[in-house]
């Protein structure tokens, strides 16, 4: 495949921080960034050489959004079908469309990672109140209702704790195709970030342990400090997806740990994810620039870390006393600022975050959470 050199232009499509960050590390190595959202004077768009503001279902304006580019990638995975198919007829399209059907819903994803023999949390299909209610007699409670077309951050889910909920859980998902799954009484959540190149090359970080607010990312530390056994399986198992899927690009594999030792398989997000971002400053390469150099045919970089890490989110919720102290955070010579120029915070919007490094994750982690607290006034 011939290598797509600096002084190309890549398309993004979607327009969000992870776009953001990306479009950032392609500029720096000389690439010019062109984006597609519905959205105007976006996280991506502000720091893009063009900026296209069109709903995804316009295919014309897609169209030419692709003539003008050299290759097309993502940083929002539920781009319509139609719309990657359009953009592929002009130029390739990293990771394919195939990618990101598996993985835009989860009864596809959990069947897929069912076939590879792959571990999951036990689960059931439900596309009837009569299906669901076999599936909670089947499964037991706890157990969680999830929406098969995405939601986010724990959107399109609720917990089931007795069967006697199970209709008003039907009902308030608004009775549509999902899945039942075993609530998992975890230890910890891991994720791991990998890339796989064109050639088959892959190149991983550590896993990292994330733990959430309000299902929400809030802390993540690098690397989670698992025994070696739990690393290596959960390399095998990414493996193995980005193998199946002929992911060129970056996919993270979300797990639960459970308190007998055992990885689980949550989900796949078929791009850079919130809980690679301490790789921006604490790796030789960061989850961006591998998502670029994959999908320009260039060799992927080293993934080396450089220390300890931990990242905290900076969500729209410190916005609720007026602009938070940003001099307050920047006097924690340690840690550093990320901002991801949205224009206005919402509760729960990932509005930027943090990043320190230190002797161990735990220390890094208690300099981010230091330096948060620093900025509510
Ligand atoms: P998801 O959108 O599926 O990643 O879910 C968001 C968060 O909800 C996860 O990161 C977990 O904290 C929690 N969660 C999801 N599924 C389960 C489960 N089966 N058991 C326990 N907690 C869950």
């Amino acid at each position: 495949m011939k290598p797509i050199l600096p002084g190309a232009t890549i398309g993004v499509l979607g327009s969000g921080q992870l776009g953001r960050m990306f479009a950032l590390a392609a500029r720096r190595m000389g690439y010019r960034v062109h984006t597609l959202s519905p959205d105007s004077e976006t996280p991506t768009g502000q720091v893009s050489d063009i900026e296209i503001t069109a709903p995804y279902e316009d295919l014309d304006a897609v169209r030419e959004f692709a003539r003008n580019v050299d290759v097309v990638t993502f940083e929002f995975e539920n781009v319509p079908a139609d719309t990657v198919d359009v953009a592929a007829g002009t130029v390739p399209v990293r990771p394919a469309g195939a990618v990101l059907h598996v993985t835009q819903q989860r009864i596809r994803e959990k069947t897929f990672l069912q076939r590879l023999g792959l571990p999951l949390p036990r689960f059931r299909i439900v596309r009837s109140l009569n299906d669901l209610l076999l599936a909670v007699a089947e499964t037991g409670c706890p157990s969680v209702l999830k929406t098969a077309g995405f939601g986010y951050d724990g959107k399109g889910q609720v917990v089931i704790h007795s069967a006697d909920q199970a209709a008003a859980a039907w009902e308030r998902l608004g009775r549509q195709d999902c899945v039942l799954e075993e609530f998992v009484d975890f230890e910890r959540e891991l994720s791991l970030v990998a890339a796989r190149g064109v050639d088959g090359a892959f190149a991983h970080y550590d896993l990292v342990e994330n733990r959430h607010r309000a299902h929400i990312l809030d802390l993540s530390l690098a690397p989670a400090g698992v025994p070696q056994g739990i690393q290596a399986e959960a390399v095998e198992i990414a493996r193995t997806v980005f193998d199946q899927l002929q992911v060129v690009g970056v996919l993270c594999v979300e797990f639960f740990l459970t308190r007998d030792g055992r990885l689980l398989v949550n989900e796949l997000a078929p791009r850079p994810h919130n809980s690679g971002h301490y790789t921006l400053d604490a790796c030789v390469s960061s989850q961006f620039e591998q998502q670029l150099r994959a999908v320009c045919c260039l060799p992927l970089a080293s993934t080396r870390q450089w220390q300890p890490a931990a990242m905290a989110n900076l969500l729209g919720d410190l916005w609720v006393n007026g602009e938070p102290d940003w001099l307050a955070a920047c006097s924690h010579p340690g840690v550093k600022l990320h901002l991801y120029g949205k224009l206005e915070a919402r509760a729960g919007r990932k509005m930027g975050h943090l990043t320190a490094l230190d002797g161990t994750a735990e220390g890094a982690l208690q300099s981010v959470v230091k330096a948060r607290d620093s900025l509510l006034r």
